[in-house]
């Protein structure tokens, strides 16, 4: 946003996309006073079921894009793979945040890893497969290695392991030979991420770094402060996350993914073009959160520097909660139980069916020591297992 900033109480902000993470950030924005408006296709969404309004329309259905431009001062989006071609038509007309470029490198991990290398920061030894000359040069160093389609991945989705030059020519087959990147597999001690904000007037802020556990490719558990990274290797993530996001010309909440390898080094994964899963720590962790910095990103507010003021635990909720252990048969988590637990705040996503893997919300459990935070988890853990 060049100029002035929209200041609360006074603009009308619009997002793209009524996922929870959209949700979040209309409530974020309500709570500063902004009106809000969702764009989505569904007619029922957890975003659209809070914002001000809902425009139910395909995301490049131009008479929606058109409602969306007329009623908001500035628009966003809360999932990466928006058409970026919808993110430039809207910017015709209003300021959008992030910028349908940016978006669009995120999109792809082929230009993703590019703009790694570009930014001067290591990511994993890789290999592009477009064609089957790529896939015969395929160098044996790759391998044992990961096979991501590079468009649409996420949750571990359009990926495959593979050992052999064998395996990863039956992979392409099976991912239906669409392009792809072909990454060595690494020996990831631990990984890390850290949301990064941006606005138009190049402003720069990071938040405290997270410390991430994936089970069967979802993100299970943030832990922060990072218990395993140290402060220097933190540091140096923040500086990387913040050099890549300058130079995407970034304006927004960006999150960067790390691996830490078992020598120490720390390499680049991938990142998201909004706030994160990974971010949710924030709502109850910090004096800001990840969506108001969306907000205030969106808007051309200032962006002071995020501070920690309790170290926490964020426990995903997934659909599996929902379910009896082993079983088809539903049941409702104890949320009593669990709320009477010190320091947990709960957070739902207002999703009307359960399923196996679908994230219904989470739950965040502050504390005086990350130790306190620890053991509380675990006992909530337990109540919800
Ligand atoms: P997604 O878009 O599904 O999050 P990622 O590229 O982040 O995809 O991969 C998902 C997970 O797979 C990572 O969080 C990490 O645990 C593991 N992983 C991905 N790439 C590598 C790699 N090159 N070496 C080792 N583990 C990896
Ligand atoms: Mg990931």
């Amino acid at each position: 946003m060049s100029g002035k900033p929209l200041l609360p109480g006074t603009a009308t902000l619009g997002v793209m996309g009524g996922g929870q993470l959209g949700r979040m950030f209309v409530q974020a924005a309500q709570s500063l006073g902004y009106r809000t408006v969702v764009l989505d296709p569904d007619a029922v969404s957890p975003a659209g079921a809070v914002a001000h309004e809902h425009i139910q329309a395909d995301y490049l259905d131009e008479a929606g894009l058109a409602r969306l431009a007329a009623q908001c001062d500035a628009i966003t989006t809360e999932f990466e793979n928006v058409p970026a071609a919808a993110l430039e038509r809207l910017a015709q007309q209003r300021f959008v945040a992030p910028a349908g470029a940016a978006v669009a490198v995120c999109q792809d991990r082929a230009d993703e890893k590019a703009h790694f290398q570009a930014s001067g920061v290591a990511c994993a030894p890789y290999a592009l497969l477009r064609s089957d000359a790529d896939l015969a040069a395929v160098p044996a160093s790759l391998l044992p290695g990961i096979l991501k389609t590079a468009r649409m991945g996420y949750d571990g989705k359009g990926q495959l392991r593979v050992r052999s030059a064998a395996e990863l020519a039956q992979a392409w087959d099976e991912l239906k030979r669409v392009p792809c990147v072909l990454e060595q597999m690494l020996p990831l001690a631990l990984e890390l991420s850290v949301l990064v904000v941006r606005n138009a007037a190049g402003q720069v802020v990071s938040f405290p770094v997270q410390q991430n556990l994936h089970r069967d490719g979802i993100l299970a558990v943030t832990q922060v402060p990072a218990p395993a990274a140290s402060a220097a290797l933190q540091q140096q993530a923040r500086e990387s996350a913040a050099r890549i996001a300058a130079s995407l010309h970034y304006v927004g909440v960006l999150c960067i993914e790390f691996f830490v390898l078992q020598d120490g080094a720390l390499v680049v994964n991938e990142m998201a073009p909004r706030p994160h899963n990974s971010g949710h720590y924030t709502m109850n962790a910090c004096d800001v959160s990840q969506f108001e910095m969306q907000v205030r990103a969106l808007a051309g507010l200032p962006l002071p520097t995020p501070r920690l003021h309790s170290p926490t635990v964020m426990l995903n909720l997934l659909g599996d909660l929902w379910f009896e252990p082993g079983s088809t048969a539903e049941r409702s988590p104890d949320w009593a139980a669990v709320l009477a637990l010190p320091g947990t705040h709960l957070h739902l996503y207002g999703k009307t069916s359960a399923r196996r893997g679908r994230k219904m919300g989470h739950l965040n459990i502050t504390a005086a020591t990350a130790a306190e935070a620890e053991a509380v988890a675990r006992q909530a853990a337990a109540l919800l297992g």
